[in-house]
């Protein structure tokens, strides 16, 4: 449970090196020592940012990791497991191949935990009621304000637990802030918010529930040491790098012993108002305590000097530039809205040669949007749109019939006034609708159904894309995935 001591000023450092290195040992010298932190025989867990197969800025900078594991051991820790759980469908083991993980954290005296046991995944004798057993045996079911949540034994049984957030722009949340990294110590599967489309419409239900369980989650276990990286931030559009996104150096670390606390310096420092965090005010208004920047111990650099200012990610999906695409917005909770953000950007991204000649497409999202312009494709994204848009012109298509020679014949012989003659209209059902269904929509099964409605010779990018997808996650080992019910 959450229990936080006001007794003591909370002390944060804004931390300033020429590396990411310097910055992070520096800030936590300036803190009183890792030791200050990290007791011997100590079993750790490092909570670090592993969304994408990659490298930094879209997963943790791994210099910083490699620095911080030889500082616990220098202060005598026993064991250092690190771990995260990548987005949805993405096992931890296709990562860790691509990028060695497992032998580089191992080469440094450090484990990486394979928390949704995708190592055992190729094990062809294991069977399905093993695969459940290991399943209930690595998770632990935690109850918080109602709500059940699984999360690793692993991070539960930890002495201390270390989060090392590398900070980006987020499109729901303004910043990846250190709350929205311990977040993902949930698998993917657990983290999907509800279905109830006319609440989630008039509520903004999804965001709402969405920041209780961030809360919850980090009312169950808080960290012992926070790192909010931020020498290097994907600004403009992020958190993932997209063709908008720019890198930004600051050459700072925000490095403290409060989540909350290091959360509201980094706002701080990168000139967003406090408030302007709906995750900290929904935390201002539950049990946890959100000290005041006032009351907050700065240490190192002044924020005077470091502040500086970040380019946010779009906050109207218009305003994402998709070549030959037109977008048409009604009202959308935000889990269209992030979804949308993300497709759109990797259209943006990777599909600029295969929409050069796939011209005049509309995209429509939410509840009633606008009715379209004539546009040779139709793309209808989540349920909302694909249900408010039945009655709407785009639906059918006009059609006048053709001359009629024999009646045309007749009528002349009749000498019958042109005047009198009607011209026959036939409506047809326009077939170039793409449905894109979910609530909101799953990005992968849109790809495939965009891949599918062009046909491949015509998106050879995202055909592309979609076999090197494929070839990750091969179709026995997505039938384990499926089996392991974590992903
Ligand atoms: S379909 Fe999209 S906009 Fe509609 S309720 Fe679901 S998530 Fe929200």
């Amino acid at each position: 449970m959450l229990v936080q001591s006001k007794s003591k000023k909370t002390e944060v450092v804004i931390s300033k090196g020429n590396t990411p290195k310097e910055s992070l040992l520096k800030g936590i010298e300036q803190l009183g020592g890792i030791s200050k932190f990290i007791s011997k025989d100590d079993n750790i867990f490092i909570k670090f940012n592993l969304n994408l197969p990659g490298g930094f800025p879209t997963n943790t900078n791994f210099d910083v990791l490699e620095t911080l594991i030889t500082s616990c051991k220098q202060a005598g820790a026993d064991n250092i497991y690190l771990g995260s759980f990548p987005i949805r469908g993405i096992p931890i083991k296709i990562i860790s191949d691509l990028l060695n993980l497992k032998e580089h954290f191992e080469t440094l005296g450090a484990e990486l935990v394979f928390l949704d046991n995708s190592d055992i995944f190729e094990n062809k004798d294991i069977s399905q009621d093993q695969l459940k057993k290991i399943k209930y045996e690595s998770l632990t079911p935690v109850e918080m304000n109602g709500n059940e949540f699984f999360i690793p034994a692993i991070i539960l049984n930890s002495n201390k637990f270390i989060s090392v957030n590398q900070l980006n722009v987020n499109p729901l949340f303004k910043l990846n802030l250190s709350l929205l990294n311990l977040y993902s110590i949930v698998p993917p599967r657990y983290r999907v918010i509800g279905k109830n489309v006319k609440e989630n419409i008039s509520h903004n239900q999804y965001k709402k529930d969405l920041i209780s369980n961030i809360l919850d989650i980090y009312a169950i276990k808080q960290p012992n040491l926070i790192i909010n990286d931020i020498f290097y931030i994907l600004e403009g559009a992020g958190p993932y790098i997209y063709k908008d996104s720019k890198i930004k150096t600051t050459n700072l670390m925000i490095i403290g012993d409060d989540a909350i606390a290091v959360d509201v310096v980094t706002l701080n420092t990168l000139n967003l108002e406090i408030n302007s965090s709906e995750l900290i005010l929904q935390a201002n208004n539950r049990n946890i305590d959100v000290p005041k920047f006032s009351n907050i111990k700065i240490l190192g650099e002044k924020v005077e000097d470091t502040r500086t200012h970040v380019e946010l990610c779009v906050s109207e999906l218009e305003d994402i530039k998709v070549r030959n695409f037109t977008i048409s917005s009604g009202k959308i909770c935000s889990g269209c809205f992030k979804q949308a953000y993300h497709l759109l950007n990797f259209m943006k991204t990777y599909m600029g040669k295969d929409l050069k000649y796939n011209v005049n497409n509309s995209f429509l999202i939410g509840e009633k949007p606008p009715e379209p312009n004539q546009a040779n494709n139709f793309f209808l994204f989540g349920d909302c749109a694909i249900n408010n848009t039945k009655n709407y012109k785009f639906r059918k298509i006009i059609i006048e019939s053709k001359k009629d020679l024999i009646g045309g014949a007749k009528s002349k012989i009749l000498k019958e006034s042109k005047s009198k003659k009607k011209t026959k209209i036939k409506e047809k059902q326009n077939k170039n609708i793409l449905d894109l269904p979910g609530c909101p929509p799953n990005i992968f099964n849109c790809l495939e159904l965009i891949l599918k409605y062009f046909g491949k010779k015509e998106v050879p990018n995202l055909n592309l894309f979609a076999n090197i997808n494929r070839f990750w996650i091969t179709g026995n080992l997505n039938n384990k995935l499926k089996l392991w019910e974590a992903l």
